[in-house]
């Protein structure tokens, strides 16, 4: 598939960009209904983006969106299926038999159980152990399809027979989601606590959507894949630390403008 409209992820998976509808532009369109004639040129534009970004003014985002075909492990739609807000329509193992397609790691994309999270798999394992460990996976697999092959001999129904299958066996689905739901996707997907496979995927997801929509993309980065939330406790100790007018001019002199310069110091600040 040399395609410039496909990323391949994992061993044998892709995210392919189907459509988009919109760009930067219908956003700034969007958002001028609310905010009257105002911006005209590119930089005024970006800016306009980047206020609504900054504010969380999210609607003008929902007029731009993105339909994905995807080819992925059903371990990692479980995840992705969770984000409800999208439109989905993916292959039916009820009325099609599912291809010998599995995920098979390499050893060395093994990772071993993290002890402090319950959830996470982290760092290596032992070459012999990734080794011995791949080579389960495979064998396993095998051996789950060729008992699906010999239920469906027998006549057993697709949907029943399917029930052998393990989760690494791969699907295929059309996604269609709007831009802000998008990014509040890519936000939690991209995260480091999000699974190392589903966020192989996102990145996919994330570079059509950087190449589509650069300057959403430079201010999503800025105002909140990059960003972080303080909790009251961390603000109260920092506001004791922190000598505001300081904090203020180094602001300044960081490039950001005098409202960007006042957000920054309520973020930490009581401001009248
Ligand atoms: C690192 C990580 C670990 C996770 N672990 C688990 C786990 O162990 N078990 C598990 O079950 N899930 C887990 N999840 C899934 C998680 O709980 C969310 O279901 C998933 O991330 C979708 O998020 P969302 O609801 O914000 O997104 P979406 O479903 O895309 O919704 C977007 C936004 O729309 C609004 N919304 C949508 N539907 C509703 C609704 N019905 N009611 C109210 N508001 C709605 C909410 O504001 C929501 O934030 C995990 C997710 C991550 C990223």
């Amino acid at each position: 598939m040399a395609d410039e409209k496909v990323i391949r992820v994992l061993d044998r998976g892709f995210v392919r960009l189907v459509d988009v509808m919109g760009d930067d532009r219908r956003i700034v369109q969007a958002a001028r209904v609310s905010y009257g004639e105002g911006t005209r040129t590119v930089r005024e534009d970006a800016a306009l983006i980047d206020y609504l970004m900054r504010h969380r003014h999210t609607s003008p985002f929902e007029m731009v969106e993105f339909t994905f075909h995807v080819k992925a492990p059903i371990f990692v739609t479980r995840q992705w299926f969770r984000h409800r807000t999208a439109s989905v329509n993916e292959i039916s193992a009820r009325y099609s038999v599912l291809k010998d397609e599995f995920y098979e790691p390499s050893p060395e994309d093994l990772r071993s159980q993290s002890e402090l999270n319950k959830q996470v798999g982290e760092g290596e394992l032992p070459a012999g152990e990734a080794a011995r460990a791949a080579a389960i996976l495979a064998e396993g697999e095998r051996e789950a399809y060729a008992r699906y092959q010999e239920l469906l001999k027998l006549g057993v129904a697709r949907e029943q027979a399917r029930s052998v299958l393990p989760v690494g066996i791969y699907t295929e689905f059309y996604w269609k989601q709007d831009l802000h739901n998008l990014l509040h996707f890519l936000k939690l997907r991209l995260d480091y606590h999000a699974q190392a496979e589903i966020r192989a995927y996102a990145r996919a997801v994330a570079e059509f959507v950087r190449t589509r929509v650069p300057q959403v993309w430079a201010s999503f980065e800025e105002h909140v894949l990059n960003a972080r939330t303080l909790s009251a406790s961390e603000r109260a100790v920092l506001a004791r630390l922190v000598d505001r007018d300081s904090y203020a001019r180094a602001l300044a002199e960081a490039g950001l403008s005098k409202s960007r310069v006042r957000e920054a110091l309520e973020k930490v600040f009581d401001e009248a």
